[in-house]
């Protein structure tokens, strides 16, 4: 497999095929002219039809977390109140980006790896009518669960809230429908579902969020992770550099060089060739005996998340497998650290012999490890 390297099977980031990495090699190109501006704009319209929007895209230079800045702060202003939906680290972390920009941070919050669903939304939206916008996680990748978005969207739309969505471990792998389930303000990444090179957070608004942006209110943001600044280089600049800074070139050539395989694959096909690679995982392992930590209705496409074996010590699992089999795979975090792992179902992890390479390794490290023990 991958020579020396590490192969990564954990939820982002992900490994990525070679025509990705070859694109980043190339000698750097500037960031404006005609020829990178139509490389710039055929990379939004590609996402525009991964997200499944007629809206606006931006491909912001930064981390997935710079998106959900980008989006929490461009639409709402200090002192407002938001409505924050979490089940794990990554919905705290937006709660955390809304709290550093001064909003108020009400939270609703189910059980562990529970999912969030629209009367969750319901019961906490009536009782802080005053919230302008919900924030809610797609997929919430530290537990493998998936959010009921389309649901959460409906109510909100309903009470004429906005709906920002972390996809960034979503969209390009599992269903989603910006438009036709009313998502205001979408943001994900290139390495993880799209199996890009990191470093581009596209993010996507729709026709709300734009009038949010413009009604004249004062909002958080400043100038680089704001919405307005992007929306008024890609209008102004837009003939030869429709961004307000430099780009990293490279990573956008090998983000077109996946985005364009994914657009050729088809969005639906990867959506369920991804789930294909769940249920190959899943079952593999629960014939080993391994218990899921959530039944396949709530579980994620593209994450799997396990408890350990009794009697097996979780972590040197994990080690085992990367000093002998070059795989690494994800742990549990929080109250489920060292008792479960995660396995990514994004990127070259979802290929049929990395999954295959990946359960004959588990299975010897079981005869190795945990041999005359019972086994669930
Ligand atoms: C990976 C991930 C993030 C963090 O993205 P960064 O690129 O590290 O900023 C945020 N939310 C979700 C759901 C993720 O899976």
């Amino acid at each position: 497999m991958i020579e020396d390297r590490e192969f990564l099977m954990i939820p982002g980031p992900v490994s990525v095929e070679d025509r990705v990495l070859e694109a980043l090699a190339r000698p750097v190109r500037a960031h404006y002219g005609d020829s990178w501006t139509q490389l710039y704009k055929r990379a939004v319209s590609g996402m525009r039809d991964v997200f499944k929007t007629a809206g606006e895209v931006q491909l912001v230079f930064g981390s997935g977390m710079a998106g959900v800045e980008m989006c929490i702060a461009s639409v709402l202003s200090r002192g407002d109140a938001v409505l924050v939906a979490t089940n794990g680290l990554f919905g705290d972390r937006m709660a955390e980006v809304a709290t550093a920009n001064d909003l108020r941070v009400h939270t609703a919050r189910p059980g562990l790896a529970e999912p969030i669903t629209a009367e969750h939304i319901s019961a906490a939206l009536a009782a802080h009518p005053e919230v302008r916008a919900v924030c809610v996680v797609h997929h919430e990748t530290s537990v493998g669960v998936l959010n009921d978005v389309e649901g959460i969207c409906r109510i909100a739309r309903e009470r004429g809230v906005l709906t920002i969505v972390d996809g960034i471990s979503a969209v390009g792998g599992v269903p989603f429908e910006m438009d036709a389930w009313g998502v205001d303000l979408c943001v994900t990444v290139a390495n993880k579902c799209i199996g890009g090179p990191i470093g581009v957070a596209p993010v996507a608004a729709g026709r709300r969020a734009l009038e949010a942006l413009a009604d004249g209110r004062p909002k958080a943001a400043g100038w680089y992770l704001n919405l307005a600044t992007w929306r008024r280089f890609a209008e102004q600049w837009s003939g030869w550099h429709p961004h307000p800074t430099t780009m990293p070139t490279n990573v956008v050539e090998a983000f077109d060089v996946a985005l364009t395989g994914l657009l050729e694959e088809g969005v639906e096909h990867r959506w369920r060739r991804l789930a294909g690679a769940r249920d190959r995982v899943r079952e593999g392992l629960e014939e080993m005996g391994f218990r899921m930590l959530s039944p396949i209705a709530t579980a994620s496409p593209v994450t799997t998340a396990a408890y350990g074996l009794p009697g097996m010590d979780v972590s040197d699992y994990m080690a085992w497998l990367l000093r002998e089999h070059r795989i690494r795979i994800g742990g549990g975090l929080g109250e489920l650290s060292g008792r479960i792992f995660r396995i990514g179902h994004m990127g070259r992890a979802a290929e049929p012999d990395a999954i295959d390479r990946y359960l004959r390794a588990t299975a010897d490290y079981l005869d190795g490890h945990l041999r005359g023990r019972p086994r669930a």
